[in-house]
């Protein structure tokens, strides 16, 4: 027990937690006031600087070792006595107190605090072998303002500056998103005070944001004079390696800070069980917090208004009357044709739905290549996965749509931006419960003693090595390998290294790496799913013109103006067909009924007219217009598609969804093209997120959810699906470590 609390307070200090209040900290473990500095961060030895303070020069003495301040004296006989002379006076005590420059003025003597910190600075700077960036940065002191275009919508930027350094960086104003460009705002602005300096690298994971940040701050310091490149000094490294390997232990340790991850970390946590959770990127969330955040349940409530058309009708009937491939699926459909009979004698009007429609929906629409076990076991949990969401603060839209590629009028919309209204309420419950998310913190290795795996080895930003001791199992959620471009070709030769992705950075597959290593099976690794209506060029999911995931008000048509598939198609038909459009590029078309002032990724609809992402027009004549589309085309085509929503029938393509024409303007067209999107395949699991060998036995001690376990979507994900299977999974597995 001792140990095990040794083991926790030690996670906690490298989680920064008992810094912070028992917040997990998304920052490195090894942070400058936690772990000793590198050999070399400072240079051994006494330096003096100087600044301007109230009355006078202001000199600061700092002696240093090679990692921290070890004395600091002022000097300002120009300074008021019983005013700036208390600054004089107090300040060298905290800066070497806190070891570092970085400290509170005091109050009622600001001019001259400001000046000794300044001067403490520099003398820093000069331990540390850069130059003295005063005598070259010349400005006139102020507050200059900027604004970029950042990842949503533009950042408005606001630095401070004296004659000779940056005072403040404040983003006044911005849309970017909770984990992602909001984490990167705050790191890159604090960096840039902290260390004088426009050099700071990007945060990986929120590029965009960062490089906006720069440009902004970069024109501000141009605004007041400054020569930008007189403020490039590197920011030093903020840890270093350590000799020996870190040793930490919990009850369960989580692989993987995305939906999967941290519903295992969060379900184990409520449990009652001590969880660590590792990421290995600077920015929690995966591609859980970058989706559309469209959730497939069967939810009759909710889905009581939709009504039951005579196609929806077909579709059922087919599905339950096909030849079986499978006892279980058989089945499955037995069990949907029974609740088809009942439904059909209660004599409802609303859509007909279950958990069972639903599994032979996903089974069917993965080509019957899935384990109907796991599938099931999916379908029956996904509402309830939905209802502890809300219960945790997710927030959804009063309607129901059918997400791109979902087959059905199940998908819920999260109504926040991108995958925050999932990852946001995650994350807090998991600092309600001090859980530690130790971030830049990669697994390489299971960790086996006697046939069971008993933790993960681990290596952080600077190639210090941890390992993380599991009591009762370790949960490998690390999603998919979208974005490793051998490991994706190797299966699916057709996805050449060019092709963009819609993934973060971070979806590399390494939980199938680890795992395989010791013997884990796996299924389904050449389903790779394309998604069909990302933005062309970058592959991002972002950019539309509407909330809602679903298509259910929208069509699609190619630069000729004219429709070529049905919008509720499978997402691997849909590809298929854009292949077959010029130029590989399609425009989703929708009218003004269903435009808000933002997207479902938080970005505003008209900024993205006004940066030529999205078009707009009064008049479908003048989309035509604008996209260089035969004239007439469009106008042809949207009265064909009303009269279609009139009859309930598609007699060209076979669309099944008609919920509204388009016919109010203004109208909206947006590009789209493919993008490489998600891993069907991965490893092998069993309905309880038991990792299994090649033999199909669980291995002991290893369990996976998410994107990084195969065997639900089959070839083909349905669209909707991948949000309620990872928190899904993420919760079983969590449940089985448990025993519950
Ligand atoms: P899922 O939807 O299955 O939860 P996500 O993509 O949302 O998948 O999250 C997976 C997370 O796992 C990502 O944040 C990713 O950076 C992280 N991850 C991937 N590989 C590792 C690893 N080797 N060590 C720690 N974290 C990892």
């Amino acid at each position: 027990m001792k140990k095990l609390l040794v083991c926790l307070l030690s996670v906690l200090l490298a989680a920064g937690l008992l810094l912070t209040g028992c917040a997990p900290r998304q920052a490195s473990a090894p942070e400058a006031e936690q772990t000793p500095a590198p050999a070399g961060i400072y240079t051994p030895g006494t330096y003096t600087a100087e600044a301007a303070g109230f009355g006078g020069t202001v000199t600061v003495t700092v002696t240093v070792d090679g990692e921290k301040i070890l004395d600091c004296v002022a000097a300002g006989d120009g300074e008021t006595q019983g005013v700036g002379s208390i600054a004089v006076e107090e300040l060298p005590a905290k800066i070497v107190e806190a070891n570092s420059a970085e400290v509170d003025a005091v109050s009622g003597c600001t001019i001259t605090s400001k000046a000794i910190i300044q001067a403490a600075k520099a003398a820093l700077a000069q331990a540390r072998g850069e130059e003295a960036q005063s005598a070259a940065v010349r400005m006139t002191p102020g507050t200059y303002t900027a604004t970029e275009y950042g990842n949503n919508d533009y950042l408005e930027v606001a630095v401070t500056v004296d004659e000779s350094s940056i005072l403040s960086v404040e983003v006044t104003k911005h849309a970017e998103t909770r984990f992602l460009g909001e984490e990167a705002i705050r790191r890159i602005a604090a960096d840039m005070v902290e260390y004088q300096t426009l050099n700071v690298d990007s945060i990986t994971g929120a590029t965009i944001t960062s490089n906006a940040l720069k440009a902004a701050v970069t024109k501000c310091i141009e605004e007041a004079g400054g020569d930008p490149s007189a403020l490039q000094n590197p920011v030093p490294p903020k840890g270093g390696k350590k000799a020996d390997v870190t040793v930490e232990q919990a009850d369960v340790i989580v692989v993987g800070s995305g939906g999967a991850g941290l519903s295992a970390a969060v379900t184990a946590a409520q449990g009652g069980a001590s969880v660590i959770v590792i990421e290995k990127m600077p920015l929690i969330g995966g591609n859980t917090v970058r989706c559309a955040s469209a959730y497939n349940a069967a939810d009759p409530e909710m889905q009581a208004e939709l009504p039951m058309t005579d196609t929806l009708k077909e579709a059922v009937e087919k599905a339950i009357s096909e030849t079986p491939v499978s006892e279980e699926h058989a089945r499955l459909m037995a069990d949907v044709k029974a609740k088809y009979e009942e439904y059909l004698a209660s004599g409802s009007q609303a859509l007909f739905d279950c958990p069972e429609w639903h599994a032979l929906q996903t089974f069917n629409g993965g080509d019957k290549v899935g384990d109907v076990l796991l599938i099931r076991k999916y379908a029956e949990n996904v509402l309830d996965t939905l209802k502890w969401m809300l219960s945790l603060g997710t927030e959804i839209l009063p309607k129901i749509s059918q997400g791109a590629g979902a087959l059905w009028q199940r998908t819920h919309q999260v109504d926040a931006p991108a995958g925050t209204g999932l990852i946001g309420p995650l994350y807090d419950e998991a600092v309600r419960l001090n859980v530690p998310i130790i971030t830049e913190m990669r697994a390489d290795e299971l960790i086996v003693e006697n046939g069971a795996v008993v933790g993960v080895h681990a290596v952080d930003a600077y190639g210090s090595e941890y390992k993380f001791m599991a009591n009762k199992g370790v949960v490998l959620a690390t999603g998919g390998f979208s974005n490793n471009k051998e490991m994706r070709q190797q299966y699916d030769p057709m996805l050449t290294p060019d092709m963009v992705s819609t993934n973060q950075p971070g979806a590399t597959g390494d939980g199938i790496v680890m795992a395989t290593a010791i013997g884990a099976a796996t299924t389904g690794m050449e389903y790779i799913q394309v998604y069909p209506l990302a933005t062309p060029g970058t592959g991002a999911l972002q950019g539309r013109a509407r909330k809602m995931s679903g298509l259910d008000d929208v069509i699609v048509v190619n630069k000729e103006g004219r429709r070529f598939v049905n919008e509720d198609a499978r997402r691997d038909e849909f590809v298929a067909a854009i292949k077959q459009q010029t130029d590989g590029i399609v425009y989703d078309i929708n009218d003004s009924t269903i435009v808000e002032e933002t997207n479902s990724f938080g970005e505003n609809i008209e900024t993205l007219v006004k940066l030529g992402r999205i078009y707009k027009a009064d008049t479908l004549a003048g989309l035509e217009e604008q996209l260089g589309m035969p004239k007439g085309s469009l106008e042809q085509t949207v009265a064909e598609y009303n009269e279609m929503v009139a009859n309930k029938s598609d007699p060209v393509f076979g669309r099944k969804l008609f919920d509204k024409p388009i016919e109010v303007g203004p109208f909206y067209a947006t590009p789209r093209a493919p993008s490489i999107h998600h891993t069907m395949g991965g490893l092998r699991i069993n309905p309880d997120a038991q990792v299994l060998d090649q033999s199909g036995k669980p291995i002991p001690g290893l369990y996976a959810a998410g994107e990084v376990a195969g065997g639900i979507h089959g070839t083909n994900r349905l669209g909707g699906n991948a949000t309620a299977d990872v928190l899904t999974f993420g919760r079983i597995a969590a449940k089985t470590i448990l025993g519950k």
